[in-house]
């Protein structure tokens, strides 16, 4: 016989999962109803409201893929992108390395614009690859680059997509929740993101949205989407606006219950509040750790507020810092990834972790353990 698995309780401030807030918790434990029950087709049509609020978008295609984030990317790839496709991806971070595996796996030609981890991605050199290669079909890029804390100008890359008749294929899944990300006004084609970072709900669920133009690129393929399960055309059959929903798969019913009591919990702040909320927390945070004579590794007017990149003093030992913090504290803050590995520290402040007691225990914590 093997116990009953009991975790601790812990203060999360990594890069994701976040904290996950007791209501959102409840919800997650209510009794679970057939996938195809009225009661659920209601929750689903729900749902879907709530997401085009968040994303902040009209688009009829808008629903929660049950996967996590790197469904949600693989989607708007393999639904998007056709052999023989030429994909402009911008990578400034890990994640814009997994779009290029994307391209490649989809039997398309990914350009690579590349920028130091750590900077904002290159309008010019954006534009470049556009010169360079007009019959790019799509421009892929992180909104929010999580390996490195760093926000690039989702608006200007939107734009200057539309402008090279490219669709877009923008990563949001560290955005939504924490930093104004407008999916219509910004004219933003393919979107997806993650339910474990600034919305606070358990991981393993991917919102997405699709614009009209990327529904009728769907539409106009003429090869099958090699993805059986992530064929939006097969999903939206089951998440599609008739009453009518075909089978497809078995929706994870309670981590949609989970998934809608976070998007309520966001519509009851409202988007700007939350927004600002993040931000609030972010600058007390960054205040403190500068007090404490610790630095920041990314340009103010590039950082993100829900992802805190912090150099590591010379002569201290990352593991055993983030070891004792875990340890003595509860309190998980991530490690530096692959270019950043050992030399940064990510302290996330996302969803219901943007709080007062968190930036005050992270402060504290770190004070004890480095002085
Ligand atoms: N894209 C970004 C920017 C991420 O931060 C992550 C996860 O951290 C992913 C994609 C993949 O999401 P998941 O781990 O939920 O599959």
């Amino acid at each position: 016989m093997t116990n009953s698995f009991h975790p601790p309780q812990r203060t999360l401030m990594g890069p994701g999962p976040s904290d996950v807030s007791p209501r959102v918790l409840e919800a997650l434990g209510r009794p679970t109803i057939g996938h195809l029950d009225p009661a659920f087709v209601d929750l689903m049509d729900d749902i879907k409201g709530l997401l085009q609020y968040a994303f902040q978008t009209e688009n009829a295609l808008t629903l929660p893929i049950s996967a996590p984030g790197s469904a949600g990317m693989e989607a708007a790839f393999v639904n998007l992108v056709s052999p023989g496709d030429k994909v402009i991806v911008c990578q400034n971070g890990v994640f814009g390395g997994r779009m290029k595996e994307n391209v490649e796996r989809c039997g398309a030609t990914a350009i690579m614009v590349e920028d130091t981890w750590g900077t904002a991605i290159d309008l010019n050199k954006v534009k470049e690859a556009f010169t360079a290669n007009p019959d790019a079909k799509v421009l892929a890029f992180v909104h929010a680059e999580t390996s490195t804390g760093v926000e690039s100008d989702a608006k200007a890359l939107c734009a200057l997509a539309r402008e090279n008749n490219a669709l877009t294929i923008v990563d949001a899944v560290t955005s939504l929740g924490g930093i104004p990300l407008l999916v219509d006004a910004w004219g933003a084609d393919a979107v997806y993101s993650g339910s474990q970072k600034c919305l606070s709900c358990v991981p393993g669920i991917s919102p997405v949205t699709f614009s009209q133009r990327a529904v009728d690129t769907i539409n106009a393929r003429n090869t099958k989407v090699q993805s059986w399960f992530l064929d939006m055309q097969l999903v939206m059959g089951y998440w599609g606006g008739n009453s009518k929903r075909a089978y497809h798969h078995t929706a994870p019913v309670n981590a949609m219950y989970a998934l809608h009591e976070s998007l309520v919990a966001l519509k009851e702040e409202g988007l700007e509040n939350a927004w600002a909320r993040h931000s609030k927390h972010h600058a007390a945070l960054v205040a403190g750790l500068e007090a404490m004579g610790l630095d920041m590794l990314v340009a103010k007017e590039h950082r993100l507020p829900q992802l805190n990149l912090v150099a590591i003093p010379d002569g201290v030992d990352d593991a055993a810092v983030r070891s004792a913090l875990l340890a003595d504290y509860n309190l998980e803050i991530g490690a530096g990834l692959g270019d950043l590995a050992g030399k940064a520290w990510r302290i996330g402040l996302m969803g219901h972790a943007a709080s007062k007691q968190n930036v005050l225990l992270c402060l504290s914590a770190l004070d004890n353990i480095l002085s």
